[in-house]
């Protein structure tokens, strides 16, 4: 069955929008690194499902090498599934993003999020970056060119409406992300056709 992926450090809200995205409930608060496995859940307007992968990056109480073999399992599951996952979305916490970005870039050092964004479109996987936690954000629109400049995206963001999607899931308004998800499947079923 298709499938949509979410992807993300932990902490960025990716629970929070299953809920928003699914009716279900999800550990949210938990124990850091609780979603060890894949997770696949129905998504009731379209036919696919959505596959929750493990929260990666910093945790407290989760030492660097199990942080790193969370990190290899997901990419290993992107690849094996690469054929199969119709949209991965990147979710990322819009307040913190750009800080997390510019501290971990350097000569011999990618920071996570762009690794993940280049990495899924090296798979072919088309990326939605659902930008949470813009109720936090004031600057929103230099907020959103400024990550599509960290990602490689030539400003300004409201080009890229199908890849950056600025929500508040916290707060249901996640209506960027629906519309740029729904973009991708409707733009590959055209290619199917
Ligand atoms: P996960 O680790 O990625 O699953 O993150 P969670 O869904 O557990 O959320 C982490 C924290 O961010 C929680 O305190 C949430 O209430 C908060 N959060 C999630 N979405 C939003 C949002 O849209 N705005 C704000 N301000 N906080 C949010």
């Amino acid at each position: 069955e298709a499938e949509v992926a979410l992807v993300g450090r932990s902490n960025v809200g990716k629970s929070t929008l299953m809920r928003e995205l699914t009716g279900h409930t999800f550990d949210t608060g938990g124990k850091p690194g609780v979603t060890r496995q894949p997770n696949h859940y129905d998504w009731a307007p379209e036919d696919f499902v959505i596959t929750d992968l493990p929260g990666f990056g910093f945790m407290s109480g989760v030492d660097e090498e199990h942080r790193e073999e969370i990190k290899t399992n997901i990419v290993h599951y992107l690849e094996d599934y690469a054929e199969n996952i119709l949209v991965a979305v990147l979710v990322v916490d819009g307040k913190s993003v750009i800080d997390i970005i510019d501290r971990h870039s350097g000569p011999d050092e990618v920071p996570y999020d762009v690794e993940m964004f280049h990495f899924l479109r090296d798979l072919d996987i088309p990326v939605v970056v659902a930008v949470n936690k813009m109720d936090k954000v004031d600057d929103k629109d230099e907020r959103l060119n400024d990550l599509c400049d960290r990602l490689g995206l030539y400003p300004p963001w409201k080009q890229w409406q199908e890849t950056i999607a600025p929500i508040t899931a916290k707060k249901g308004r996640i209506e960027p992300l629906n519309e740029a998800v729904r973009e991708h499947l409707h733009e590959q079923n055209r290619d199917d056709l």
